[in-house]
């Protein structure tokens, strides 16, 4: 090679290298997989789960073993722990279909949802989007749900706010709780899953808790997050503030941070937001509101103080719910609502890794489409933003128990964007899933700017 030639490359392969550098290496932290893997922990440990697909078709895949077990017609799947250790699989009362000892994967082959249902201690049926895996866990088997993080938020905004809140407050709340599973995705030291289903996490109960408002208000905010210093901001809120939010260091001590600042929860003179917003959850309407004020911004008080209007419920730090829906009453915009609550931190969007899925429509297909099934890759633990932030009390055990992140960023979102793309799904030109389980580079082209 001449030398002329290689001075060409080499100024290319800077060229590129800085390409790349100026426009992912900084936002890194927008670089999320759009499945999240939520520990279905208040379903507790059963011994036996019955897994029924709503479209009659579904497929079982033995993720340690890297093969398909099953892919076919089922109106259940049952897996029951046995004395050795061992699970137990068997479809629609037939005979033991399969003997595993690690993590088994349910997908319904088709329309989402999958239904998870308890056989036997509990009455516990709960109805799922995404799939369910399975493994031996605490003496019995642990659900976790692999969820597109959209539909996730769909049932965690009903679950976490007013289920009346007006859209504006909806909308906060959805980016807020975005912000907050996406800054907490590596909370839990179980390698099979990212957040559980508690208030530990986030409250999320599947499908049974959507709402038509909710759900519109995740489709209009879809990947939006707030961000402080090239990361997620650590978007903590709460019931009702009693008048005076207070900053993150009264509340938990720590140092302080400049969006959790202690601050009247209102304009001056007037009543605070969240009595309005707790007048209009009691009896509509509210009687005078006062004006919406353009830029309006919060005057924040000393660290310690904690002065108080009125009762509060919660720890009074980050975004009061009520104040938020006496915000969205009075004509304020989920922007302002957070610019409000979190000053100083910015809207951004997430880059998801993975081809987008519209899970919209929630009934079964008539016709599934059931596919031969292929080896994937071994499943690696997804270990994304390992951050830190301040340390809310209900979240301290947890904290201590979680053992840091080593693994570098980059291997980890590949290695997630591998997994996304083996066990998620396109859809067909008749609007039909399809379940793609080959490895050969599947969707990676499709991703919007990552890598
Ligand atoms: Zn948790
Ligand atoms: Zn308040």
């Amino acid at each position: 090679m001449t030398s002329k030639k290689q001075y060409f490359l080499s100024v290319l392969f800077v060229a590129f290298i800085s390409l790349f550098c100026s426009s992912s290496c900084e936002a890194s932290y927008l670089n999320v997989s759009r499945i999240v893997k939520v520990g279905l922990t208040k379903l507790g440990c059963p011994q036996t789960f019955t897994i029924e697909p709503s479209t009659g078709y579904i497929e079982i895949f033995d993720r340690s073993k890297n093969h398909a077990v099953y892919s076919g017609k089922a109106e259940k799947a049952s897996l029951s722990l046995l004395k050795d250790g061992k699970m137990k699989l068997s479809i629609d009362d037939r005979k033991t279909l399969y003997f595993a000892n690690n993590e088994l994967l349910f997908s319904a082959v088709g329309r989402m949802p999958i239904n998870l249902k308890i056989r036997g201690g509990s009455s516990k049926i709960q109805t799922y989007r995404g799939s369910i895996s399975l493994a031996p866990e605490r003496g019995g088997l642990l659900a976790v749900n692999h969820v597109d993080m959209e539909d996730y938020l769909k049932s965690v905004v009903p679950c976490e706010i007013w289920v009346r809140a007006p859209e504006a407050a909806q909308e906060a709340q959805t980016i807020a709780a975005r912000t907050y599973a996406v800054r907490h995705i590596n909370r839990h030291p179980n390698p099979r899953y990212q957040i559980c289903d508690t208030v530990h996490c986030q409250v999320y109960t599947g499908i049974v808790r959507e709402t038509p408002l909710a759900a519109k208000a995740v489709r209009k905010t879809e990947g939006q997050i707030l961000s402080f210093s090239k990361a997620p901001a650590n978007t903590v809120y709460h019931s009702n503030c009693g008048g005076y939010l207070i900053s993150s260091k009264a509340a938990w001590s720590g140092s302080e941070i400049p969006y959790l600042v202690g601050h009247f929860d209102g304009t001056p003179g007037e009543d605070s937001f969240c009595s309005y917003g707790n007048r209009f959850k009691k009896s509509q309407p509210t009687g005078r509101l006062p004006k919406p004020e353009a830029g309006l911004k919060a005057k924040p008080l000393p660290w310690n103080a904690r002065k108080l209007e009125h009762k509060n419920y919660g720890h009074r730090v980050g975004m009061c719910q009520d104040g938020a829906i006496g915000m969205a009453l009075i004509g304020y915009s989920a922007r302002q609502i957070l610019a409000f609550y979190y000053p100083g931190t910015r809207l951004e969007t997430l880059n998801y890794a993975g081809p987008q899925i519209d899970s919209e429509e929630i009934e079964p297909v008539k016709e599934p489409v059931v596919l031969a099934s292929a080896r994937i890759q071994p499943v690696q633990t997804a270990q994304l933003l390992p951050l830190e932030g301040p340390i809310n009390p209900t979240q301290i055990s947890a904290l201590k128990r979680q053992s840091t992140p080593s693994e570098t960023r980059k291997s980890n979102i590949l290695n997630t964007l591998k997994e996304i793309s083996t066990v998620r799904a396109g859809n067909t030109a008749s609007g039909v899933r399809k379940m793609f389980w080959t490895p050969a580079e599947p969707g990676l082209s499709k991703n919007r700017g990552v890598f």
